[in-house]
């Protein structure tokens, strides 16, 4: 592995609190990963990228900057990185999945909200993840109070630009939607002193669109009877990647997982044993290096097949229509693409639990797991709607809530245990 010290030294990092982290990430992702068997050999690539996960892209943004780029920091599915893209920037995603960070966050804010909220301030605040460190702005957006409060806090200590959110999706919402991502292209002007043309965000809008092709590529191999030929967490780490890689590279890689998971498809080779039951996943993000759900789930006799979360469906669901030719036009089409992610934080919300319908006769599953992160308010609220319909459907259901901490781990393998063989029955 390459040695990233200086680097980290030169983000004004803390070396010592980094190490720590460093210590334990290779062992636990052997653990969660490593040990599974008959993997896509596409993998490597996000494997690699694991191992690296400090180095090697932060050091391709270091390098975007050393020509004049800028890189934006987001927390959110919400905030349109077309616009970035189109101006010679860089988005990395930026919300903390570890429970590392956490403490650090807790100095900050209340103990008692939502871990990615306290995760991701801890790692700004800790100087222990390079992808804070490099961003030359945050970009925050009104979604749910934690973090719309958390960006107050962020913003106190660098430039952090926050999007109102509309709350529900009437067309005067859409259009106000529309007139934020306009005046979120001005200061992306501003910041990276490049004018916005017709042409450049028609092209960024290409790419983000393949981009969402190649993934959903991968998703749609997922939706095969009779033969699972990727791991959930696996796909759910191509996810996690995708939202910090660039996005070209993001494209053609997932695009080769996806050819070979088309061939595993015809040849018949299945990660897991016939019979496996199937899982869709839905909730609140798993931000890397959230694997825990996700392991103990196909570590208690059932695979998951699909994630309908911002982590997975909702990232590439609906394409934006490429073809305006005007900046105007442009900016309709991304409000109206965006506006179509059916997160809990609009209100009323049945696009999610239609959604969920759906994916769940798309994918062929036995049952769900509607899984949130404590103290998030807006996806608890949902549970018994959306338990509601399930069981309308003859869908079971499972809902859970919990943490980045390892201490309801087998409190939770007992309940998924219990459920997967309730399928079975
Ligand atoms: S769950 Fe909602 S607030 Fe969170 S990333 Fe997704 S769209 Fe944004
Ligand atoms: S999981 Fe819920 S509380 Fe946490 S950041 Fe997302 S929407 Fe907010």
């Amino acid at each position: 592995m390459t040695d990233y010290r200086q680097m980290w030294t030169d983000l004004d990092m803390d070396l010592e609190t980094h190490d720590q982290l460093c210590a334990v990430l290779p062992a636990a992702f052997g653990d969660t990963y490593l040990s599974q068997e008959n993997r896509p050999e596409n993998m490597a690539f996000y494997d690699f990228v694991v191992s690296e996960i400090h180095g090697v892209r932060p050091a391709e943004l270091i390098e975007l900057q050393k020509e004049g780029g800028k890189v934006f920091g987001t927390f959110c599915v919400f905030v349109p990185d077309e616009v970035v893209v189109a101006c010679g920037g860089a988005v990395t995603g930026l919300c903390g999945g570890s429970q590392f960070w956490v403490p650090e966050g807790e100095k900050v804010l209340p103990s008692d909200m939502c871990p990615l909220v306290k995760a991701s301030l801890g790692a700004h605040f800790g100087k222990t993840c390079p992808y804070f460190s490099v961003a030359d702005m945050y970009v925050g957006e009104t979604t749910c109070d934690g973090k719309k409060k958390a960006y107050e806090i962020l913003g106190a200590d660098k430039r952090t630009y926050v999007m109102d959110m509309p709350q529900m999706k009437r067309p005067k919402d859409i259009e106000k939607w529309t007139g934020e991502i306009a005046d979120f292209a001005h200061e992306v002007e501003s910041v990276t002193g490049r004018a916005l043309t017709p042409e450049a965000l028609g092209a960024a809008i290409r790419l983000i669109n393949d981009k969402r092709r190649a993934l959903a590529r991968v998703f749609e191999a997922r939706k095969a009877e009779g033969c699972i030929p990727i791991s959930g967490k696996d796909a759910l780490l191509m996810m996690q990647i995708a939202f910090f890689d660039d996005p070209a590279r993001c494209a053609e890689m997932a695009n080769k997982l996806a050819d070979e998971l088309e061939q595993r498809i015809v040849d018949g080779v299945s990660v897991f044993p016939a019979g496996t039951k199937r899982i869709l996943v839905t909730g609140t993000p798993l931000a890397i290096p959230n694997w825990k759900l996700h392991h103990i789930i196909e570590t208690s006799g059932a695979a998951v097949v699909c994630e309908e979360m911002c982590t997975g469906t909702r990232y590439f669901e609906n394409l934006v229509d490429e073809s305006a030719d005007t900046l105007e036009g442009q900016f309709q089409a991304l409000s109206e693409r965006y506006m179509k992610n059916n997160c809990a934080c609009f209100t009323p919300n049945p696009g999610r639990i239609a959604d969920v319908v759906r994916m769940a006769r798309e994918y062929h599953v036995d049952g769900v797991i509607d899984a949130n992160l404590k103290f998030c308010t807006l996806y608890d609220v949902e549970k018994p709607s959306l338990a509601a319909a399930l069981e309308a459907e003859g869908i079971p259901c499972l809902a859970l809530e919990t943490d980045y901490t390892d201490n309801d781990a087998e409190q939770l393998r007992t309940r998924v245990g219990a459920f997967v063989e309730m399928l079975g029955e």
